[in-house]
C-alpha cells in the first residue's frame, strides 16, 4: 500500500536531502512533466542507502532519474520517491590499465572531453549525448556506430533493498538501446570503461569536436527534446520513414516533429507531456498505415497518462 503524503513525518525521519512536490519539468530535457511527490539528489553512498531505506519503510515506489534526457514524464507527475543521480560526480583515470571509472551522475559529454584532453580514445561518440553515465548504461546509449556496450567493463549498482551489486557486461545483456536493467529495479552507482590511452591529443580532440559539430548541424539541439524518439527498425532509419510519410513539422499542441530531423519531437514552447505522447502516437499510426512498420519508441514513459499509450502492436 502507498502511504499518503500526510501520513509521513518528513521532519523526523529523513537523514538525506529530501524535497517534496518538486517539478520534474526542470529535470527533463523535454522541459515537461508534473511534480514528484518526493525528490532527492543524493551526494554520497550513505545518502543513497538512506533514501532507499526510507522509501522501503514507507512502501513508496522509487524512480531513478539521471539527466532526464530520454524521458517523457506525465503531466500528473510521479508518485513515490524520485532519486536523481546528478550530484553523484567523480571521474578516475587509471593510467596503468587505461580504464576510466565514473560516478553515475557524470554527464557523458564531460567524460568524452576529459578523455579526449588526455588523448584517450573510446568515448568520442558520447560527446553529443546529454545523458549521465547511469542513464547510458541503462539505455546502452550510443552514436556514430559505437555504444556503451563497446567499452563498458563493469558497473556497480545498488538494489532497492540497499544491497551493493557488481554488474558485468554479460549480466547487463546489452543490445540496441537496451540492457537488462530495463527489466529490474536497480540503481547504477558507477561504471568503468576500457579506453585506449595515447598521446595523439590533437587528433582525439579534433574527432570529438567533429562528432559534436556533425550532430549540431543535423539535429535540433536548440529546442527541448529527448533526442531520437523511435528506435530504428531493422529495415530503415526511423527518421527517413517519418520524413517520407510527410510528417516533418506535424504539430499537436506545442509538440512538433522537428523540420530539421524527423526522428526528433521538439517542445516548441509550453508543450505538455500529453501533447508529446499524442504526437508520438499519431506518428506511429501514420507510419504504420503507409509502410506497415510499427515504430517502437526509444523514449521512456514515466507516470500515468490519459488516453492511448504507445502502440506496441
Ligand atoms: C539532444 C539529445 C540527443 C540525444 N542523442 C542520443 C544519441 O545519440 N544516442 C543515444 O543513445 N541517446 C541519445 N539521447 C537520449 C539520452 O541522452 C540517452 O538515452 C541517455 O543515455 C539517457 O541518460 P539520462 O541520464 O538522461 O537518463 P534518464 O533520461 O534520466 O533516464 C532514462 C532511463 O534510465 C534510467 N536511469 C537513469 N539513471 C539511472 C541509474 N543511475 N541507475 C538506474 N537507472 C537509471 C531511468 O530510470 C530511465 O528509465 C539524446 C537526447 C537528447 C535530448
Amino acid at each position: 500500500m502507498v502511504l499518503s503524503l500526510d501520513a509521513i513525518d518528513v521532519v523526523k525521519e529523513p537523514t538525506f536531502p529530501l524535497q517534496q512536490r518538486i517539478s520534474l519539468a526542470a529535470f527533463t530535457s523535454y522541459r515537461v512533466g508534473g511534480k514528484a511527490d518526493w525528490f532527492t539528489l543524493p551526494k554520497t553512498s550513505s545518502d543513497i542507502a538512506a533514501s532507499l531505506q526510507w522509501a522501503q519503510i514507507h512502501e513508496l515506489p522509487v524512480t531513478f532519474l539521471g539527466a532526464g534526457s530520454n524521458l517523457l514524464v506525465s503531466d500528473r507527475g510521479l508518485q513515490g520517491l524520485v532519486v536523481c543521480t546528478r550530484h553523484l560526480r567523480g571521474v578516475d583515470f587509471d593510467e596503468t590499465t587505461g580504464q576510466l571509472t565514473a560516478a553515475a551522475g557524470e554527464p557523458l559529454p564531460n567524460l568524452a572531453w576529459k578523455a579526449a584532453r588526455r588523448g584517450w580514445r573510446g568515448l568520442e561518440w558520447a560527446v553529443g549525448i546529454p545523458g549521465t553515465v547511469g542513464g547510458a548504461v541503462f539505455m546502452n546509449a550510443g552514436a556514430h556506430r559505437a555504444c556503451t556496450a563497446d567499452s563498458l567493463m563493469q558497473a556497480h549498482g545498488v538494489t532497492l533493498a540497499g544491497d551493493s551489486i557488481m554488474l558485468s557486461p554479460q549480466e547487463l545483456n546489452f543490445s540496441y538501446r537496451t540492457s537488462s536493467l530495463q527489466s529490474k529495479l536497480c540503481m547504477v552507482t558507477q561504471a568503468t570503461f576500457q579506453l585506449t590511452p595515447g598521446d595523439a591529443v590533437a587528433e582525439v580532440m579534433a574527432d570529438t569536436q567533429a562528432a559534436i559539430a556533425q550532430r549540431r548541424s543535423t539535429q535540433p539541439y536548440h529546442l527541448p527534446s529527448c533526442g531520437s524518439v523511435f528506435r530504428n527498425p531493422s529495415s530503415h532509419k526511423a527518421g527517413w520513414l517519418i520524413e517520407q510519410t510527410g510528417l516533418k513539422a506535424l504539430q499537436i499542441g506545442q509538440a512538433q516533429v522537428s523540420p530539421m530531423h524527423a526522428n526528433f519531437i521538439v517542445n516548441v514552447g509550453g508543450a505538455t507531456a500529453e501533447d508529446v505522447l499524442n504526437l508520438i502516437r499519431s506518428v506511429q499510426d501514420r507510419v504504420q498505415d503507409q509502410w506497415n512498420i510499427l515504430l517502437h519508441p526509444e523514449v521512456r514513459l514515466l507516470g500515468n497518462f490519459d488516453g492511448p499509450q504507445f502502440r506496441t502492436s
